[in-house]
């Protein structure tokens, strides 16, 4: 057994490196895009269990990746969470009503983050992950 794969779509290298040692600590496996379009296509590739969305990203943006995703049968129904600074406000309200399947605020607080990811994708592999 091995946790689900999730895939984290974060331009910013340190936050993208957080979110996996996090993640591969609770025993998920973890794929990095650094661009929305290389998300898109690993998402495609790979069909991981979820997908943990940045919404600032060069090129589309993440809610554009999102659609993208949404308009494909193989990725429609993968769970996308928005990662994304929580000062925003105008952009909390257009991931509201574009039908991401949460939100949490960078930076992530651990443990509300871990259980958002649990909710949605069931709990990860730690002990069979080395911890
Ligand atoms: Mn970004």
């Amino acid at each position: 057994m091995s946790g689900a794969l999730i895939l984290v779509v974060e331009d910013n290298e340190r936050n993208a490196k957080l979110l996996r040692d996090v993640l591969e600590h609770r025993g998920y496996r973890v794929l990095v895009a650094t661009t929305g379009e290389e998300g898109v296509a690993l998402a495609r590739e790979q069909l991981p269990a979820l997908v943990l969305m940045d919404i600032q990203l060069p090129g589309i943006s993440g809610i554009e990746a999102f659609d993208l995703l949404r308009a494909e049968d193989a990725t429609r129904e993968i769970p996308v969470v928005a990662v994304t600074a929580s000062a925003m406000q105008e952009e909390r309200a257009r991931i509201a009503t574009a039908g991401f399947a949460g939100y949490q605020p960078k930076p992530i607080r651990v443990m509300e983050f871990l259980q958002a990811v649990e909710a949605l994708v069931g709990p990860g592999d730690a002990d069979g992950a080395g911890r």
